[in-house]
């Protein structure tokens, strides 16, 4: 958006100068002079022809001699014509050129007006064709021209360059079958995703994973990143879409990807010009393209994006990006693996332990965990040393994480306990409550914005219709986190903010709008729906402050009833509670299975 508004004022700015610029070059500096001044320079020979007026006399300045005369004058001495009947004996006597006794107005005006006009449109009509139209076939070639896109064949990148993100590798291992022997899935009319979307924070891998696939598959890789588009001229972000397709089609079986898809991917119509903004020409294109080419043709598209969030809905339809694949920031098994991989080819001291490196560092990403190694290097190169040591590895660390910090991206220990037994808290909660969903992995690596942890629970089947029982065992978990603070420390925190606000939705929604309140009966109240349920808007209806009152006072009991069997749970469980949560202390992730002997344990 930024951008396209100061590329269009630069636009201008040029015209304008390009304009102003002609103007002045066409029409003479003029001087206005007296009379009597006029007449000396006509004696002094600094003027050598006149042109006369009914008002006015113009004096040219004189060419010098063997000098070419100009196209156009470049010095005009102007003065008011005064009734001086010896004017024209005067210019004989000195030998003056009489131009004409009247002015060409028209001339004039064609000159220093209409020629520069003429010239300016075309300038503009040049550039428009050049890069207005998306399709011309001037910008084609500007395009292809100004950055060619180029495959990149034979990567020798693997899944063996890429530590950990299993689960990513899993899910991507399908579009290599498919890119190695499309007839198979052709013959049986599987349909293979066009678009695969890798959504995670940057330096996590993912144009890494999008490379191994290519290099696995041994297919063409062409990568393009949706930034690259925002800062080009109108219309050749579509072009160049267009011109990627095109290559990619003729070269099937490849992988397109692009990186930063949120770049050009946002949702559109915020745009303040109204609707033609260069990036939503783009993304059109982009979307009329993913649609135009045939599922099984074999050119899959990977797409990165840390920001899933604020994509354009279209993108995410089905035949676009409607698989997704999350690839997070590594926790310490993995950041073990990615330190092992990069530290292939570096003269490590024999004392040094990668784990103990990888439990230094959580939170690092694997861009972050690849650089630790390099600074480290550099900087016992720089010692003269002959193998790095424990020390490089120590301040490097420190200087990333330095970084990190500001980025508020690290925890201390006493935060990371907290939201250790936050997160079990959860857990354990929903471990003991019989209608609640399973838990499939708990984590405190550090997310992106927001939640510390978090405790992820899958619906055993999709549910449309909710008991009594399971919205309020719903609340029980999400309390659980906090409760289990308070139970272990006797202390809460600020992190259990979005499971309060949850918690309160759900309670709102059981006391004002499924009538599930004893004091408020089976009436519903005007209430917000709540996405959590797939409910519809309720219709508008007003209801009283006192019954507002009401409301509240009752969501507040009912809020307080259950936490109060929540700490009754967690405090029965108290081991349990610090079995779980030293594991996680210690792994940083617990997965189904290890979970639930955990909970059988205890
Ligand atoms: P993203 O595309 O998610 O921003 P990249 O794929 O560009 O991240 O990763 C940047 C660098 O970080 C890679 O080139 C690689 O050196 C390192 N890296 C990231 N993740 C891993 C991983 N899982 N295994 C090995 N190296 C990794
Ligand atoms: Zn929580």
């Amino acid at each position: 958006m930024k951008n396209k508004t100061s590329f269009s004022l630069s636009y201008a700015l040029v015209a304008t100068l390009i304009f102003l610029f002609i103007q002045n070059w066409l029409s003479p500096q003029v001087l206005n002079v007296s009379y009597t001044q006029f007449k000396k320079h006509v004696t002094e020979k600094t003027i050598n022809s006149v042109v006369i007026s009914n008002d006015r006399l113009k004096g040219f300045e004189k060419i010098e001699d063997g000098k070419q005369e100009p196209l156009f004058p470049k010095l005009v001495y102007v003065t008011p014509r005064v009734g001086d009947p010896n004017l024209i004996d005067f210019f004989e006597k000195n030998n003056i050129d009489i131009i004409a006794a009247n002015e060409n107005t028209l001339l004039k005006a064609i000159l220093s007006w209409v020629v520069p006009t003429v010239i300016f449109v075309g300038i503009w009509m040049f550039f428009m064709k050049r890069f207005g139209q998306a399709g011309g076939a001037g910008i084609m070639t500007l395009g292809k021209h100004k950055a060619k896109i180029i495959a990149q064949t034979d990567l020798d990148i693997t899944f063996a360059s890429v530590a950990g993100q299993d689960e990513a590798k899993q899910e991507l291992q399908e579009v290599i079958e498919f890119l190695k022997t499309p007839d198979k899935f052709t013959r049986l009319g599987a349909k293979i995703p066009k678009g695969i979307l890798l959504v995670g924070p940057p330096g996590t891998g993912k144009t890494l994973l999008a490379k191994a696939v290519a290099g696995e598959s041994g297919v063409p890789f062409f990568s393009i990143s949706g930034s690259d588009f925002i800062e080009m001229f109108v219309g050749l972000g579509a072009a160049r879409v267009r011109d990627l397709f095109e290559q990619a089609g003729k070269t099937a079986p490849c992988i397109v990807f692009i990186d930063e898809l949120d770049a050009l991917g946002k949702a559109r119509g915020t745009g303040m010009m109204g609707g033609h903004d260069e990036r939503e020409q783009t993304l059109n294109q982009l979307l009329v393209e993913m649609d135009g080419f045939e599922p099984n043709k074999g050119v899959i598209i990977l797409a990165a994006t840390n920001r899933p969030e604020i994509l354009d809905p279209a993108l995410l339809r089905p035949g676009r990006f409607d698989r997704h694949i999350l690839v997070d920031r590594p926790d310490l098994k993995e950041r073990v693996a990615i330190l092992e991989v990069h530290a292939r080819g570096v003269k490590l001291a024999a004392e040094i332990n990668l784990e103990v490196l990888a439990r230094r560092t959580p939170g690092f990403t694997g861009a972050d965990l690849a650089n630790l190694i390099n600074e480290a290097t550099l900087l016992a190169v720089r010692q003269g040393k002959e193998q790095v040591e424990m020390t490089d590895l120590e301040a490097a660390i420190d200087r990333i994480i330095a970084g990190l910090e500001k980025k508020n991206r690290v925890l201390n220990e006493r935060e990371k306990k907290f939201v250790a037994y936050h997160e079990t808290g959860h857990a354990v909660v929903a471990a003991l409550r019989s209608t609640a969903e399973k838990v499939h992995k708990i984590s405190i690596v550090p997310r992106g914005i927001g939640a510390l942890g978090f405790t992820l629970q899958l619906p055993t089947e999709d549910r449309y219709l909710l008991s009594r029982t399971e919205l309020l065992e719903k609340i029980d978990v999400l309390l659980g986190g906090r409760a289990a603070e308070e139970v272990i420390f006797s202390e809460i925190t600020t992190g259990a903010q979005n499971d309060l606000q949850k918690a309160t939705e759900i309670a709102r929604s059981m006391v004002a709008l499924y009538g599930m309140n004893d004091t408020l009966g089976h009436a519903t109240y005007r209430q917000q729906a709540s996405p959590l349920l797939h409910q519809g808007l309720m219709p508008e209806r007003e209801i009283s402050d006192q019954t507002a009152r009401q409301i509240d006072e009752e969501v507040r009991l009912l809020l307080d009833e259950r936490m109060k069997l929540v700490l009754v749970t967690l405090r029965d469980k108290k081991e349990l509670l610090h079995n779980v949560a030293a594991v996680l202390l210690e792994k940083e992730t617990i997965e189904a299975e290890e979970f639930a002997s955990l909970m059988a344990g205890g």
